[in-house]
């Protein structure tokens, strides 16, 4: 079967209106490289917010909005004792980054709401979209915010007063946020819920090069990040004789080698990086006293997350190049697993298309991540061209982007059932 030729039984999604809504938000915060710019409660990220909200508001749905900014979007059920089906994403972006990232997911979520409204469909459970407030981090930390607040993970009263990059309190700018979208009904933190089901680009090479156009994703990697600082001693780099000096650089060097012999970087689940690198005093003819850098380290399986972490912050117990180290954890997050009956549910709704699929786990942290402490969690996953993300270059083919949108929707409408204790399912009304 030619893939995507099978049609299911069930809500046909509008693949038209969901490439035209991308478009739409293309054009907010676009950048002459052929990215966008939309950094979290941004003007650019406040209009995107406001765009999509006035979409559904013309469709008859409820919107509301919760004091961390997060927007939910909500299509009611009639069984007013069922809980709600979500899915969500993000519109908030990288610098100059992609045109699918986050929003894809949004306008994908919007799309599914508004095909059953077309048809006239019921479900039981209210189906609802969010909208997570700031999942990149970028002006204001950390990542996945939004959903974090949600999820009671952090508290919005430590992190209120922090300066954001362009010099405003995230406080101020959620205060903006809310005068731009008012008059929307207020939602509360942590609700409970049946299933929450995230469609995302994939940000890898896997779908690709597998040529397949589905992704059943098993899980979030763990991660851990370390700042690592090695502190030697500032001489003149003409005449301090080599074999005497304290050179922080060159005990970086040697701290670095050993810290990617104990992740074991040759293992295919290890990712090791030194993303960020700072050295003092920084001028070209003294030798550095102190060096600091980041490292990201991320692992699926718990067990090495947490052994090798720990040989990397027991590394600070000796002298590197004649220098002294510390080490400070600034990120350690759990591997999680995704619901295996939502996994299932992927499944089904993709060969209901006629679609081939593939499990794989996500290199990539999602909003996911939170609903998962709080209820059962999955992401479906389409192909990214040459696995390019963070980037104007970020690409998906439109069919391939319509298939995921199908597949959600097929997916949310069978997690619309409650399933007994034998795994089969019955509805509820
Ligand atoms: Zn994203």
């Amino acid at each position: 079967m030619v893939p995507g030729t099978a049609e299911g039984d069930g809500v046909r999604i509008h693949a038209g209106r969901l490439h035209s809504r991308l478009q739409d938000l293309s054009r907010i915060g676009s950048t002459p490289e052929g990215g966008v710019t939309r950094l979290a409660l941004s003007i650019e990220d406040r209009q995107a917010r406001k765009q999509v909200v006035a979409w559904a508001l013309a469709r008859g749905f409820e919107c509301r909005r919760d004091l961390a900014g997060n927007l939910f979007v909500v299509r009611a059920g009639h069984d007013r004792e069922a809980l709600p089906v979500m899915t969500g994403s993000h519109l908030d972006t990288q610098r100059n980054g992609g045109n699918l990232d986050g929003v894809y997911g949004v306008v994908a979520g919007l799309e599914v709401l508004e095909s059953l409204e077309d048809e006239g469909a019921s479900t039981s459970s209210d189906l609802v979209l969010a909208i997570w407030n700031n999942e990149e981090g970028v002006r204001f930390a950390p990542v996945t915010m939004g959903s974090s607040l949600w999820a009671g993970k952090l508290r919005l009263a430590d992190l209120a007063t922090q300066i954001g990059s362009d010099g405003v309190s995230l406080e101020t700018a959620i205060a903006e946020d809310e005068e731009e979208v008012s008059g929307l009904g207020a939602a509360a933190f942590a609700s409970p819920f049946r299933a929450y089901l995230e469609l995302h680009i994939e940000q890898g090479p896997v779908l690709e090069a597998a040529n397949l156009p589905i992704g059943i994703v098993t899980g979030i990697q763990g991660v851990r990040q370390f700042l690592f600082k090695v502190s030697g001693e500032a001489a003149h780099a003409g005449t301090t004789p080599m074999v005497t000096r304290k050179d922080a650089f060159l005990g970086a060097l040697e701290l670095h080698s050993r810290l990617r012999a104990l992740a074991i970087v040759d293992d295919p689940e290890v990712r090791f990086t030194v993303g960020r690198m700072s050295m003092n005093p920084g001028a070209p003819n003294t030798i550095p006293s102190e060096v600091a850098f980041t490292v990201d380290f991320r692992c699926p399986d718990a067990t090495k997350l947490r052994e090798r972490g720990a040989a990397m912050l027991n590394a600070a117990d000796r002298l590197w190049a004649g220098c002294s180290m510390t080490v400070s954890n600034l990120i350690h997050s759990e591997p999680v697993s995704f619901a295996d009956f939502i996994m299932e549910s992927v499944r089904g709704a993709a060969r209901a298309e006629g679609l081939p699929f593939l499990d794989l786990p996500s290199g990539a942290t999602h909003d996911a991540l939170n609903a998962a402490s709080i209820g059962p969690t999955g992401m479906i996953f389409v192909p990214s061209r040459g696995g390019v993300s963070h980037n104007p270059k970020e690409w998906t083919d439109p069919e391939q982007l319509a298939w995921g949108c199908q597949v959600l929707a097929n997916a949310l409408r069978d997690l619309d059932y409650e399933r007994g204790s034998d795994g089969n399912r019955s509805p509820t009304a």
